[in-house]
C-alpha cells in the first residue's frame, strides 16, 4: 500500500516546524498533524488537492505544535492553531490522554488517545505510539512504514528533556525501545527542520547519537538527571 498514501509536509512558522497531512488519495480523507501555523495555507493546501480533512493529531500540546499563548517562550500574542482549524473544517482532534487536560477548551471535538490506538483514515490505518519524554503525552504516528515523530526523535537528535514535563529516562527508553524497535526501512518525518525533511530509523539508528547510547545511565549523563525518583 505504500506509495497510495495521500502525504504532504508543510514547514510553516517560524520555528522551522513541520506539518503534515496524512491521507487516503482514493477516500479523499486526510488529517492533519500539528496544525498551529498558517491554517490557511494548510486548508488550502487540502482543497487544492481535493482532499477533505477530517481530523488533527496531536504529537504534544506545546504552543509551535497546537497553538496558544506565545507569552511563556517571551513571545507576544498568541496563534489560534487547532482552534482556527476547527472553525474551518469540521474534525476531531486526538491527543494523548496524558495531556488532554490542556486542550479541555475543545470540549467533545477532543478525543483522548492511548499507546497502539488505531485511527482508520479511509483505507488506511494510523497508530497511535506513546512515546514520552520530551512532554508526559508525546506521542507519534506510525502509517504502513512511516513515522511522523513531532518532537520526540529529530534527524541526526532529539527533542529537548529539561523542560517543565520533560524527563529524559522515559525519553531514553521511548528512542531506544519503542521507535528503536521500528523496521529499518520506516521513513522519518520530524516535527521541526532541525535536519532535513525525512530520514529513515536505520539511518537514525546508525548515525544519531541519542539513539546510541549504550545504557541509561550514560544517556542521563549527557541529558541531566531523571525526574523519576526510584525507591
Ligand atoms: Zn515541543
Amino acid at each position: 500500500m505504500s506509495g497510495d498514501i495521500f502525504l504532504r509536509q508543510l514547514e510553516l512558522g517560524p520555528m522551522q516546524n513541520f506539518v503534515y497531512l496524512v491521507g487516503d488519495p482514493v477516500a479523499r480523507e486526510c488529517v492533519v498533524v500539528d496544525p498551529a501555523w498558517e491554517i490557511d495555507e494548510i486548508v488550502q493546501t487540502a482543497e487544492a488537492a481535493d482532499m477533505r480533512i477530517v481530523g488533527a493529531l496531536v504529537t504534544h500540546t506545546h504552543q509551535d505544535h497546537v497553538g496558544g499563548s506565545l507569552e511563556s517562550w517571551g513571545m507576544p500574542g498568541r496563534i489560534a492553531g487547532v482552534e482556527e482549524l476547527l472553525a474551518r473544517v469540521p474534525a476531531k482532534v486526538y491527543v494523548h490522554k496524558a495531556e488532554r487536560e490542556f486542550l479541555r477548551g475543545l470540549g467533545s471535538d477532543l478525543v483522548k488517545v492511548d499507546n497502539h490506538d488505531t485511527l482508520p483514515v479511509g483505507r488506511l490505518t494510523i497508530t497511535f505510539l506513546h512515546t514520552p519524554g520530551h512532554t508526559p503525552g508525546s506521542q507519534c504516528f506510525l502509517v504502513d512504514d512511516r513515522l511522523i515523530s513531532g518532537d520526540t526523535l529529530f534527524i541526526g537528535s532529539c527533542g529537548r528533556t529539561d523542560l517543565p514535563g520533560s524527563d529524559p529516562s522515559e525519553m531514553y527508553y521511548s528512542l531506544t525501545q519503542r521507535l528503536g524497535a521500528l523496521p529499518d526501512q520506516t521513513v522519518l518525518y520530524p516535527g521541526h527542520n532541525y535536519g532535513g525533511p525525512e530520514s529513515t530509523i536505520g539511518d537514525e539508528k546508525r548515525s544519531n547519537p541519542f539513539m546510541r547510547f549504550s545504557s541509561l545511565g550514560e544517556f542521563l549523563r549527557t541529558m541531566g538527571p531523571s525526574r523519576i525518583v526510584l525507591p
